[in-house]
């Protein structure tokens, strides 16, 4: 692959960790280190007053400032605003990604030079709502997000790229299945992929959008803090800087576990102190049922491929927390495969968005596509409906999860009374028959329609999910090609002007269009 004239830049913009990197100039994948000269950069946010901080000093911050620091704000995405309050100020989370975009986009200026560009990753599991709050957080930091790309499906692509298979040669290998299991900081993902060739194929993604790291953390902090009591009679949770610090600690020591079968973790609340000492095997037995529910995931999703451990060829290790060896075990012992760690667990995602962006930069300029990427959707869409019976709102999915994209579904609606205006059709992700157990995208708003319809006139909506699976509406009246305007009111999106005056304020760039 060629490098084209605008570099191919790719950002992981991970729960804990976010990293960005960039095709060289033989078009393979290197990651870009930051301005302190860290390949990976802390996602946290330190407000301090009117200077934001990002990065590892905001992460030192969290142990002596925890209040003004916003830490997993990606695990907040697609709420109206970020969990705590920062001096009387609520920021919406797509916000805080913002500003640590923006760190992420400077920073790689300085090596590379000002670049727009980017593709940007998301979670597979990530609903609509979701993936949209991304794409603003990227236009909020001053960029061009070109696309957005499924974490493991870029992992995929990276895989397949070291193993030669964007080669000539690859092209016409067998087809190959993998299943790539991708625990990061805050979020899981599972995604059952067939490479054919060149042609990376998601068959079946699932996984849990609030399970990460952090989750094995916690209950590190929760061990601690309760041997601390027992000792001293006091929680040094209740303090949010020790609670700061403490949670620090133990994601050091959690590390430590990975490498070696004991660690200990020092602790000091209003003047006791203690050390205390955990094994491996404590480790794994408080944090079981976490595991237990990435098995359980992984095996849903292998079934909903319709596939089971013998067509599984290897399986993909992705994102840092595979590091710890009670997931390579459950793996094993359930796949009968050695886990594949040969892709970088925390830069494989990145490089992978960075030949995605590689390739469209590619097409843009005229030159041919040397893969292809073909996604599922992650969750049902659905409209909301009345029950006859209860009258409680019912999902009625219209697009089932694990539809290969893109797809176009069409319900048709009728019009109730003569000469009616309006439409309003409330959409839904999820599984639930009960809409309100559901995601909560919006309305879809058809305002114009022609005059004098007489009642039960039909009109048909088509709902569309593009390949990386944005949600798009079009409406049209039956026997007629008149094209009717329709958006999707969304329940927790920021405005174009509100996004407009985030990105002068976050980074000074002037709004352009956006969509
Ligand atoms: P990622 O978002 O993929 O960079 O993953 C970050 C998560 O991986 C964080 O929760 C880290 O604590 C965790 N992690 C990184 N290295 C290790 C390790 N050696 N052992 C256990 N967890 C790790």
């Amino acid at each position: 692959m060629t490098t084209p004239a605008v570099p191919a830049v790719g950002v992981d913009l991970g729960t804990t960790f976010s990293v960005v990197a960039r095709l060289d100039q033989q078009g393979r994948p290197s990651t870009l280190a930051n301005a302190e000269g860290d390949r990976v950069t802390p996602s946290v946010v330190l407000f301090d007053r009117d200077v934001v901080v990002v990065g590892k000093e905001a992460l030192k911050a969290l142990a002596t400032e925890a209040e003004h620091v916003a830490e997993c704000s990606k695990r907040d995405m697609g709420y109206r605003v970020f969990r705590k309050v920062f001096e009387g100020r609520q920021y919406p989370p797509e916000v805080i990604e913002a500003w640590i975009l923006n760190k992420l986009r400077c920073d790689a200026a300085q090596q590379i030079g000002p670049f727009t560009k980017v593709v940007v990753t998301v979670p597979a599991y990530f609903d609509e709502v979701r993936r949209k709050a991304t794409q603003d957080a990227g236009y909020m930091a001053g960029f061009e997000v070109l696309d957005i790309i499924n974490e493991p499906t870029a992992a995929a692509v990276a895989f397949g790229f070291q193993q030669g298979f964007l080669d000539q040669k690859g092209s016409t290998s067998e087809p190959r299945r993998i299943l790539v299991y991708d625990l990061g900081g805050g979020t899981f993902d599972v995604t059952v992929m067939e490479i054919r060739g060149t042609q990376f194929v998601a068959l079946a993604t699932d996984g849990d959008v609030r399970l990460g790291g952090y989750d094995w953390d916690q209950r590190l902090v929760d061990l601690m803090a309760e041997s601390f009591i027992r000792q001293h009679y006091v929680d040094p949770r209740e303090d949010p800087n020790t609670a700061g610090k403490l949670w620090r600690e133990c994601e050091d020591a959690k590390r430590t576990l990975s490498a070696r079968s004991k660690a200990s973790v020092a602790c000091g609340y209003r003047g006791y102190s203690s050390r205390v000492e955990v094994s491996r095997q404590q480790f794994k037995e408080a944090t079981q049922d976490l595991l237990d529910r990435t098995r359980f995931t992984t095996e849903q999703t292998l079934k909903a491929a319709g596939l089971d451990w013998a067509d599984i060829e290897r399986v993909l290790l992705v994102g840092g927390s595979t590091r710890m060896p009670m997931v390579r075990d459950m793996l094993k012992q359930l796949s009968g495969k050695q886990p594949d760690a040969s892709v970088a667990a925390d830069e494989a995602v990145a490089h992978g968005a960075a030949l995605r962006a590689g390739l469209l930069l590619a097409e843009s300029e005229g030159r041919p596509a040397t893969f292809a990427i073909k996604n599922v959707n992650s969750h049902s869409l659905g409209v909301v409906g009345a029950d006859p019976l209860t009258k409680r709102r019912r999902n009625g999915i219209l697009i089932p999860r694990n539809t290969p994209l893109p797809v176009t579904a069409k319900r048709t609606f009728k019009t109730q009374k003569a000469d009616q205006k309006s439409i309003l059709v409330q959409i839904v992700e999820g599984e639930s028959p009960s809409a309100d157990d559901c995601t909560q995208i919006g309305q879809c708003s058809v305002r114009d329609l022609p005059p004098n319809l007489p009642a039960q006139s039909p009109v048909d909506v088509l709902f569309r999910y593009e390949p990386n699976g944005r949600l798009q509406v079009k409406v049209t009246l039956p026997g007629t090609n008149r094209h009717i305007k329709a958006e999707i009111v969304r329940e927790n999106s920021l405005s174009k002007e509100h996004m407009d005056g985030w990105r002068r304020y976050i980074c000074g760039i002037e709004p352009t269009e956006y969509r």
